[in-house]
């Protein structure tokens, strides 16, 4: 096509058919235009697994819209597509050569999932005068717009809140106005460890052997990324929506059941465990979080699954999702930008290679590399609590977070690592720093047997890193966590420590935080 009406822009994250992009595409008029191009794999070092799971999505994607008989530019790393150049470095370079060629009337897409992507496609398109068009994103189930009017309500933003209205609003697992069987949380039965054996017999995620699309991005990303880390022996993501759903409906049929109760634990070598693993699937739009709920509640009024199980899952997908997605929406530019503690250490090197002594981070670094996976209490209370506790600069962690993950996008990657795991909104939505020792990483999970560390010993040659620095984080902040009413009866601990015993600690705490490294 030379000339063109539209061109609609789909970005690596807006692989959905029902886009609102899409809605009224005239297929002998329209181009649709999709591009890899090599900032959005640098301006984070971004992992092999994840860059290879965001092309082969949209490659396959591409391929789905052909078969529709719709015009699809795509222009694949290196290869600049049929006209374009070959060394394309951003969105907005893809997008300005493409203007040029097919001289439309509009430019249409759905609303970027990422502020910084939103901010440099308006910015390039008022600078130019171009006709830019920034749909809504019918996606999410809360949108933006709503998700701030519900906010003014409130002097803190709770999920809690949050979630009772979405569950009253879609009228989810509701009888009438009240909860389902009279609770809204059931997050008391959903802390479950394995026994000592660990876990048997947990049902297999789906795991999708490449085929030849997936097969020629793994040679891509080989060649264009070699020096980026993790890697990719493994990669098996489902990356259509034929393979999304049926991960979906093997985790409903054979691992939500077990989900609620063992949301928590963690095992060494078990990289997958209950979990339903749909978040990068969920994330690029190739399910949507309305089916996802459907299924799960479904699986309950049939009585497959019990009321703990499924109201753990919805409370995940309908509540922290939709509302992390708002408050990011609300809170950036800023939220990017916070450090309440003035943290300023780099990341420890063995973030980006699990090469470390501590049992806990090098399994759950390990998998991460090898997968671009790990489990919400491995993020949070493994990795994410460690980076806090250790003083790493947020914006050295939360770089970090974006890299590694397979679902990491910046909408739902930062506020999790910025608000819940690091505490650099200073508790915009969470009441209190999540920190705990090692003795919490012991009761969840089996990393503590054979580790050079002991999670009970805070001092000396065998003191856990995370004890330590947990009674150190309690010492330094000693004022702050005893005049909040949800942290105080942890930090009164700290007072009952010895005045000799507090400066030890803190000698052992400097030691650890001035090389970090060697760890
Ligand atoms: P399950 O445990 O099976 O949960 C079901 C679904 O609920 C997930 O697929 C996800 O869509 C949703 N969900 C669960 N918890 C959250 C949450 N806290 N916020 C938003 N959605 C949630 N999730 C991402 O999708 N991308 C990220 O980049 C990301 N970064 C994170 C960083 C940190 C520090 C933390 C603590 C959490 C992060 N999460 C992120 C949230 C959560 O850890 C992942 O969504 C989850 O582990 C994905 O695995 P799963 O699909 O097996 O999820
Ligand atoms: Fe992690 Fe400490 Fe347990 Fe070792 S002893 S696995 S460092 S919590």
């Amino acid at each position: 096509m030379k000339k063109c009406r539209h061109l609609i822009f789909v970005l690596g994250d807006q692989l959905n058919l029902d886009s609102a992009a899409l809605a009224d595409i005239m297929p002998d008029r329209d181009v649709v235009l999709m591009a890899e191009v090599r900032e959005e794999s640098t301006h984070v070092w971004s992992a092999k697994p994840r860059t290879a799971f965001f092309f082969s999505a949209m490659r396959h994607f591409a391929e789905s819209l052909r078969a529709q008989q719709l015009t699809v530019d795509y222009r694949a790393i290196g290869k600049g597509g049929k006209h374009g150049d070959p060394n394309f470095a951003s969105l907005v370079d893809v997008l300005a050569d493409a203007i040029n060629q097919y001289k439309p009337e509009k430019i249409v897409m759905a609303e970027p999932g990422d502020w910084r992507i939103e901010r440099q496609l308006t910015a390039f398109a008022n600078s130019h005068k171009i006709n830019l068009v920034m749909r809504e994103d019918r996606h999410f189930m809360c949108s933006r717009a709503e998700f701030a009017e519900w906010a003014k309500g409130y002097k803190q933003l709770r999920l809690e809140y949050f979630y009772r209205t979405m569950r009253r609003r879609f009228s989810i697992m509701m009888d009438g106005n009240e909860p389902l069987q009279g609770r809204w949380n059931f997050d008391a039965a959903n802390r479950g460890a394995f026994p000592k054996g660990g876990p048997s017999g947990v049902p297999p995620t789906l795991r999708v052997p490449p085929d030849d699309i997936t097969a020629s991005v793994i040679v891509d990303v080989q060649k264009h990324f070699a020096d980026h880390p993790g890697s990719l022996e493994e990669f098996a993501w489902p990356v259509t929506r034929e393979d999304a759903l049926r991960a979906l409906r093997g985790f409903v049929a054979e691992r939500l059941a077990a989900f609620g109760q063992y949301q928590d634990a963690m095992w060494t070598n078990e990289p997958f465990l209950y979990h339903s693993h749909i978040s990068a699937a969920l994330n690029v739009k190739l399910l949507d979080p309305r089916e996802v709920i459907v299924a799960a509640v479904a699986a309950f009024d049939d009585g497959r699954v019990p009321i703990e199980a499924v109201e753990g899952f919805v409370r995940q997908v309908l509540g922290w999702r939709e509302f992390i997605r708002g408050v990011y929406w609300l809170d950036m530019p800023g939220m990017r930008e916070a450090n309440y503690f003035n943290h300023d250490r780099k990341l420890p090197k063995w973030y980006w290679t699990g090469n470390t002594q501590m049992n806990c981070m090098r399994d759950t670094i390990g998998q991460t590399l090898k997968y671009g996976y790990a489990h919400h209490i491995q993020r949070l209370m493994v990795t994410g609590i460690f980076g806090l506790m250790a003083e790493v600069a947020p914006t050295e962690i939360e770089d970090w977070y974006l890299a590694v993950y397979v679902d990491a996008v910046e909408w739902v990657e930062l506020p999790n690592v910025a608000g819940m795991a690091i505490y650099a909104n200073g508790g915009r939505f969470t009441s209190k720093p999540y920190i705990a020792s090692g003795q919490y990483i012991k009761r969840m999970s089996n990393y503590c047997s054979g580790c050079r560390y002991k999670p009970d010993v805070k001092m000396g040659p065998t003191a856990c890193p995370v004890t330590t620095l947990y009674w150190y984080f309690l010492d330094k902040h000693e004022k702050m966590l005893i005049s909040n009413p949800r942290a105080s009866l942890m930090a009164k601990n700290i007072t009952k420590m010895s005045r000799e015993d507090r400066v030890a600690l803190r000698a052992q705490a400097a030691a650890t935080l001035s090389d970090l490294d060697a760890l």
